[in-house]
């Protein structure tokens, strides 16, 4: 039996936020669990999804990385990361064994970027990328209505990028690249060589040049590859004021010119609030039971 209800989950580092929704978009319960181990955690959501009824469909927007490959035998697992206890969790089994509806599933910032897309801040474009920046830095993109997946999922934050000159003397803490984005723009980057949060430092430390010179490059790069018609950047770093706008001027510099759209117009903040993370869920759930 098929519900008209629609079942999400947001899996985060921290917790997992379940909701019920319909169709419009409109959220009608949510309820939050602590991300412990995967056994303790994901019995919880599934217990919780045992009391709401038939489902038409379900949206799981998670953390990475993640296999997202359907006919993958490992389809739903998260792979290698660095949350203990997490690597290789099967995220959709508990699901799968209770439910027999459609299960849409994508990276958190896909998710996003699709919910902004439909909703919120990159309504009307065909190109939108999402950007989180915070305790590590995820990138998404809708392309036609479609997120981006190739063999993997998209690993933006893992972008190279030219050294700022005042920043030559730091190795960056991806455990994998050291000097990547995320390993020079992430919460943790920026701790590791400041000691506080960019929104802690005084607004004329040269910290805030430094990060928007990398997100900047980051925006000239997604133009090159992708000329969307939005990137929005969220997470907690970006919540330092000034930041955004010091990126759009950074960004106008690096590009001189040559892209289509004028970064003050193309980087914005999400528009979509405390509801972002279900409504990418649902954002997925509905790509999947709305294709022809
Ligand atoms: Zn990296």
């Amino acid at each position: 039996m098929s519900g008209n209800i629609y079942g999400l989950i947001e899996a985060g580092g921290t917790k997992f936020v379940l909701g019920i929704a319909n169709a419009d978009g409109s959220i009608l319960e949510r309820h939050r669990i602590p991300t412990n181990m995967p056994e303790e955690t994901l019995s919880a959501m599934a217990a919780w999804f045992a009391d709401r009824g038939a489902l038409k469909a379900i949206g799981v927007a998670t953390f990475g990385p993640v296999e997202l490959g359907r006919s993958s035998p490992n389809w739903g697992h998260i792979l290698k990361t660095p949350k203990p206890g997490w690597t290789n969790a099967d995220l959709l089994a508990p699901l799968r064994a209770q439910f027999d509806c459609p299960i849409a599933l994508d990276t958190d910032v896909n998710a996003a970027a699709l919910a902004e897309a439909q909703w919120g801040a990159g309504t009307g474009e065909d190109t939108v990328l999402y950007f989180t920046v915070g305790t590590g830095i995820g990138g998404g993109a809708v392309i036609n209505g479609k997120t981006l997946c190739g063999k993997g999922h998209p690993e933006m934050g893992h972008i190279r990028l030219a050294r700022h000159p005042d920043d030559l003397d730091f190795a960056g803490i991806c455990p994998f690249h050291g000097d990547c984005l995320e390993g020079l723009a992430s919460g943790p980057a920026i701790k590791a060589r400041w000691g506080q949060s960019l929104s802690d430092l005084p607004n004329d430390h040269i910290a805030h040049d430094i990060v928007a010179y990398y997100l900047a490059q980051t925006v000239v790069t997604m133009q090159a590859i992708f000329e969307p018609g939005k990137i929005i950047f969220g997470g907690g770093v970006m919540a330092t004021p000034d930041l955004i706008s010091r990126v759009r001027e950074r960004a106008i510099q690096l590009g001189g010119g040559y892209f289509r759209t004028d970064p003050a117009k193309l980087v914005v903040p999400p528009a979509l609030g405390a509801d972002a993370g279900l409504l990418g869920a649902l954002a997925i759930a509905l790509s999947l039971t709305s294709a022809p």
